[in-house]
């Protein structure tokens, strides 16, 4: 059990490279699970060499006999309805510090697991912290460019956070890991994630859900819209370490987007809308600042939510919202689909 977070963390840069693997015991389950991986891998990543060989003593089978569901939680869009879709078993939170957050980030990751552990004493649940130095031991600018092609694919989002993210989970009391993500229907890049949506991933009598089945929109409309206790925790951004949302980015202003449409208050999502905003966003739309694929899937997700007549109220004086709607209706529409 020890040997999975190393051998997650390495496994893929052994494939790419024609490295071999020596251990002295892995978990069985474990074993057949990265088989199944590599196999899937070898669809999406040709310029891998998939020629690792194992030298592995002994393959053992463990049973853990754990009840409860554990949570990656970043307090992201996804992760946050995750929570709220699932608070009903007994779950528990894990937020991992070296993953989004770098270790060297340490005020801000401090606010971050005062915010977690905030949710946690308020809902009575139990919050797991896990720090792990492992982004800090991978060149990804190296890997990126050796065994990577395509500008909007990188070795931390498209190879190795699904297996390693879960992987550390793997010593903690959890029997069911629920690992949240967006569907995205138009996705044309690999996301190392979404390799649980084909296989049985498991270690030991542990088991994964890949909590995916509603759009970034969808889940501002179906899970966090009205369930206001839990608007203070969103954190979105990944673009800078001090605020928890900076407002500015393109993350930041298409969940703002999305946030109005659904009638929520930004400002009450940890997010600072002032009247520039509207400008703000033009600009984006207008100077093709949206690029990545994904990006622009995201901000068709939202187009596609948009209503065609809104009563919606403001609160916080933001006076032309249905005008943006309109205008950003027209850009995304005439410009960029
Ligand atoms: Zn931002």
């Amino acid at each position: 059990m020890l040997a999975i977070p190393v051998l997650a963390a390495v496994i893929t840069i052994a494939w790419a490279a024609d490295a071999d693997i020596y251990l002295e015991s892995i978990d069985k389950k474990f074993f057949n699970s990265l088989n199944k991986i590599e196999s899937i891998f070898k669809t999406w990543f040709p310029k891998f060499s998939f020629s690792t060989e194992y030298h592995i003593e002994n393959y053992q089978i463990n049973s853990l006999n754990n009840e409860s569901y554990g949570l990656l939680y970043s307090g992201g869009l996804d992760s946050l309805s995750s929570y709220i879709k699932h608070k009903k078993e007994t779950l528990s939170l894990i937020s991992i510090w070296g993953a989004d957050i770098p270790l060297n980030k340490t005020k801000f990751w401090d606010k971050v697991k005062y915010k977690v552990t905030q949710l946690a004493e308020m809902d009575d649940i139990k919050c797991y912290f896990i720090k792990t130095n492992v982004r800090e031991m991978m060149n990804e600018n190296l890997l990126n460019k050796t065994y990577l092609e395509g500008e909007d694919t990188n070795w931390w989002l498209s190879v190795s956070h699904g297996l390693i993210l879960t992987s550390l989970t793997s010593l903690l009391p959890i029997k069911t890991l629920i690992m949240p993500s967006s569907m995205d229907e138009n996705e044309k890049v690999p996301h190392g994630s979404d390799l649980f949506k084909f296989m049985d991933y498991r270690w030991a009598d542990s088991s994964l859900i890949y909590d995916c089945n509603l759009s970034r929109h969808e889940k501002i409309k179906y899970l966090l819209r009205g369930n206001t206790q839990y608007y203070q925790f969103l954190r979105v951004c990944y673009t800078q370490f001090q605020d928890y949302n900076c407002g500015m980015c393109e993350k930041c202003l298409r969940t703002i987007t999305g946030l109005l449409i659904e009638g929520i208050d930004p400002n009450k999502c940890n997010f600072k809308v002032k009247n520039g905003f509207l400008d703000l966003i033009k600009y984006y739309l207008s100077n093709n600042i949206i690029l990545l694929h994904s990006e622009i899937a995201a901000w068709e997700d939202i187009q596609n939510n948009i209503p065609e007549e809104s009563s919606i109220e403001f609160s916080f004086g933001l006076k032309n919202l249905i005008l943006m709607i309109i205008i950003i209706k027209r850009t995304i529409k005439k410009e960029y689909f």
